[in-house]
């Protein structure tokens, strides 16, 4: 247990503790959430929960709106130009049928057409979005993918 709650990824903070590290209304974290932009854990009565991963997206949500001047529009499109297929890796069939590839506005997470390789996958456990936890990760990650 130790261990777990030593990862970044393990979920420990309510909703309530998560919106008071970024400062903003419980209400805008659930808004984030619809509009599938993070993924919080659920427990088994529907409770969310946050890892400090979570924390570090949440924070870099703010920094694309106050800095950048994003919408959750904008921030969608930003988040879907990551290359999950470089990253995961998945083959040439798979990315042919997956939303994730060709279209773009919605992160690979919530798309709802996917590739083989990524049916039946619980995104908090993937290794694109386990990656991708801040602004500056983002552009690392695709730097790497493309150096
Ligand atoms: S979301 Fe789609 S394109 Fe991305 S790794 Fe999965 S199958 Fe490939």
């Amino acid at each position: 247990m130790k261990q777990d709650i030593d990862n970044d990824n393990f979920p420990v903070y309510t909703i309530g503790v998560a919106a008071n590290f970024i400062g903003v209304s419980v209400h805008a974290l659930r808004m984030y959430e619809t509009a599938g932009i993070l993924s919080p854990k659920r427990t088994e009565t529907q409770r969310r929960l946050y890892s400090k991963n979570d924390i570090n997206r949440l924070q870099s949500v703010r920094h694309f709106i106050e800095e950048d001047g994003l919408n959750i529009a904008g921030i969608k499109t930003v988040l879907s130009m990551i290359p999950c297929w470089k990253l995961k890796p998945c083959n040439i069939e798979d990315r042919k049928k997956c939303d994730a590839y060709n279209k773009m506005g919605e992160p690979c997470w919530i798309v709802k057409t996917r590739g083989d390789i990524c049916t039946d996958v619980d995104c908090r456990d993937c290794e694109v979005y386990l990656n991708v936890a801040s602004c500056t990760n983002i552009k690392e990650l695709t730097k790497q993918v493309y150096e």
